[in-house]
């Protein structure tokens, strides 16, 4: 009997995760990202001295079965609990009072984590969709696979809304999504709280994590999304500039910042989500999964790929959008 075979739009922890149940239950799984490799959120930039995040840089789990999961990563050694102190305001606090008690950071780059999820699927890089349709993905080159048992978009709401034109009742279901943005930016300095990370009780600065890699000094910084949505269509320079002006004059640093990298996230959190772990529309074997569908962070996101993946797998009739 030939395999089911599934297509799906994204390689962020919700694509991989269901994409790598299906293709561990015997499915033929192709996922496609526009990016240069998998990670979404989670994805790291590589340099010389290492590696760093720009996007999620903790994972936490409130229940069963993404628990199972992260345990399953420590005993790997991909991931650890986070240690260390937290400077908030202006003063040092322990993992337990900052209440992050249950938060994970990855050893390995996250990116890898959702690599290993994809397992046995096979991933496109550099391949933007740009239409769904039904059973079928269409390829920025032209490209029309139209073969598919069923076809899974798991990118950000606002990003799946134009490809659904041949799927107006299914795009209805999405107007209401709406995320807000967070500019993150790799800064270098000398000097400041010696904490592991810095919470800023502030309106533009967010949150700093010390890197893990990279040398000495060097920190992911993610703005407010008040900052973001003030600087939506700045250029680099003049929201890494204003990002670096607040942090000195936060901190009190002595010497100039370093700014080596930033990027703005357009949707980096939903404001509100859809509920429930997925959309579909049945009768034409398409889905919709990620965090604008089934709620904010890494956990949901996971959650909305496995059980959509086990939905699809356990329903009589083989495909249960
Ligand atoms: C700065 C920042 C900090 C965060 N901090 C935390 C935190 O501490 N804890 C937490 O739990 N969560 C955090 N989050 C949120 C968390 O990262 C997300 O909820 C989660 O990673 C979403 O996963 P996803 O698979 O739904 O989407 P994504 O990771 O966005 O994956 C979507 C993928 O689709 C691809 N794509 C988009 N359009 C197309 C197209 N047309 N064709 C092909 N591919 C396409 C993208 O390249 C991307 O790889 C943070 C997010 C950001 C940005």
């Amino acid at each position: 009997m030939a395999k089911l075979k599934a297509g799906i739009v994204g390689a962020g922890i919700a694509g991989a995760s269901c994409a790598g149940t299906l293709a561990a239950a015997g499915w033929e799984v192709d996922v496609f990202d526009k990016a240069h490799g998998a990670g979404g959120r989670l994805s790291t930039r590589r340099f010389e001295q290492g590696w760093a995040t720009l996007g999620t840089p903790f994972i936490s789990a409130k229940r069963e079965p993404f628990r199972s999961q992260l345990r399953d990563w420590v005993r790997q050694g991909w991931l650890a609990a986070v240690r260390g102190d937290v400077w908030q305001g202006r003063a040092t606090l322990s993992w337990a009072q900052a209440q992050m008690q249950n938060h994970y950071r990855p050893i390995i780059e996250p990116s890898q984590l959702v690599r290993q999820l994809l397992g046995e699927a096979r991933l496109h890089t550099d391949s933007r969709v740009v239409a769904l349709r039904p059973r079928t993905l269409v390829l920025e080159d032209g490209r029309s696979l139209d073969d598919y048992d069923c076809v899974i978009c798991s990118v950000p709401v606002p990003q799946a809304i134009p490809m659904l034109d041949a799927l107006p009742l299914l795009r209805e279901r999405l107007i209401d999504v709406r995320y807000r943005p967070i500019w993150s930016f790799l800064m270098r300095w000398e000097g400041g709280p010696t904490a592991d990370v810095i919470k800023f009780d502030d309106h533009l600065l967010n949150l700093a994590v010390r890197q893990p890699t990279g040398g000495d000094g060097l920190w992911a910084v993610h703005s407010s999304h008040e900052f973001a949505e003030t600087y939506l269509e700045a250029s680099e320079m003049e929201a890494s500039n204003r990002a670096a002006s607040a942090l000195m004059g936060l901190l009190g640093l002595p010497w100039p910042v370093e700014i080596e990298a930033s990027h703005l996230w357009r949707h980096a959190r939903p404001v509100a989500s859809i509920g429930g772990f997925w959309v579909g529309d049945r009768e034409n074997r398409v889905a919709l999964i990620g965090d604008g569908i089934a709620g904010v962070g890494v956990e949901r996101a996971w959650e909305s790929g496995t059980r959509l993946a086990q939905a699809i797998m356990q329903s009589k009739e083989e495909l249960a959008l």
